[in-house]
């Protein structure tokens, strides 16, 4: 369904050299510290952090926050949101979604805080923000930490403002799936300066210097392999974007009037993320979404049914009394909606044409 974004190798050798040269291969080096400056620019935002990996990330960040007790989550999103509450020791909250974007309803989160909440755990889904003044407005109310999965979300801004700039901390996963990515790795961005340092020892096993350990830390950091590759993987992240950005366009106009298959896009004003290519294949279409997938992988297309199961349906949450399907409705409703089709800057017209072809066939049939 997607190519990881492969630099040109020989810039990657010549950084290779350089960690060569220093000795050093780890523990916040220059490779790591110039990956910071870039993601700072790029991101916009002057606090930023790296990680091993986007799951440790967001782990620490709720950890940073010194959270207890409930957080409001959403069930649509990957395992990884919701293992991160429960082994940061908190309480997953599931709530519904808006059925029209995905992302958690600004109601329903207000309906499921309790004297028992500190936080809400937001992911703007498939780059579609979240609507983030609302939950912004809820948060604030009640005195809640707003930490957002934008996993997804890597680029994106609403109404010319950098998406990691909403909330207490965003969290971008670098994995090789995601547009931008360090093979393994995740950053944060955070509003409050002074978390940084809770951060850094979190993800140092609590280290504070040669004599003290003052947090119950992890190992989390990111390495100068990845950082490195990070550096040369963004000098063709513009270009990567484009030919995503013109595979999109070449998507929605074959879509465009294809009776129950909606592109799932988000609202105007929005920069997109050019990560995935979701879309819902709704009661009008005479296949319904496992056919259009069955039919795809038929002709060796690789789609994916994001987010299935839901996380509210897995096992080590399916007994939470928030889990009820019947309290999640559009989850549930979405759930069996979405095939996110290919998407990639290698994929051809001819490619694209072929996967709406069995879109447009199987909506007819
Ligand atoms: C990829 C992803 C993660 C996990 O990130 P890793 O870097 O693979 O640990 C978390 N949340 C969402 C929504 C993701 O898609």
């Amino acid at each position: 369904m997607t190519r990881p974004l492969l630099p040109n190798l020989s810039s990657y050798v010549l950084k290779l050299e350089e960690i060569w040269k220093s000795g050093w291969m780890t523990n916040g080096g220059k490779q790591n510290s110039d990956l910071v400056e870039v993601l700072r620019t790029r991101l916009r935002c002057a606090n930023v952090a790296t990680f091993n990996n986007g799951t440790t990330a967001l782990l620490l960040a709720l950890r940073a926050l010194r959270l207890r007790g409930e957080v409001v989550t959403t069930p649509f999103t990957f395992p990884a949101t919701t293992h991160a509450i429960d082994w940061a020791g908190l309480t997953p909250v599931f709530a519904d979604i808006d059925a029209r974007t995905g992302c958690l309803d600004p109601a329903a989160v207000e309906a499921a805080v309790t004297k028992d909440t500190s936080a809400i755990l937001a992911v703007h889904v498939f780059g579609i923000p979240c609507d983030v003044e609302a939950l912004g407005a809820i948060a604030k109310k009640h005195g809640l930490k707003l930490i957002y999965d934008a996993a997804h979300a890597f680029g994106v801004e609403v109404g010319g403002r950098a998406i990691g700039s909403y909330g207490d901390i965003s969290m971008f996963s670098l994995h090789a799936t995601k547009l931008f990515h360090t093979a393994e790795g995740g950053a944060l961005t955070f509003r409050d300066a002074s978390l940084a340092k809770d951060l850094h020892l979190l993800h140092n096993f609590g280290i504070a210097d040669e004599d003290h350990v003052a947090m119950s830390g992890i190992n989390g950091k990111m390495n100068e392999l990845q950082a490195a590759l990070g550096l040369c993987v963004m000098e063709v992240l513009d270009e990567e974007y484009a030919k995503r950005a013109t595979v999109v366009k070449r998507y929605r106009d074959q879509l465009r009037n294809v009776p129950g298959v909606e592109c799932m896009l988000p609202g105007p004003g929005v920069r997109p993320s050019m990560q995935y290519m979701p879309v819902r294949i709704g009661p009008e279409s005479h296949s319904d979404r496992d056919a259009m997938f069955n039919g795809m992988r038929q002709q060796n297309i690789m789609s994916r049914r994001y987010f299935r199961p839901l996380c509210s349906s897995i096992e080590p949450y399916a007994h939470l009394p928030s889990a009820a399907p019947q309290g999640l409705p559009n989850a549930v409703g979405l759930e069996k909606e979405i095939l996110c089709l290919p998407l990639h800057g290698g994929l051809k017209d001819e490619d694209v044409d072929r996967v709406c072809e069995v879109l447009v066939a199987g909506s007819a049939k």
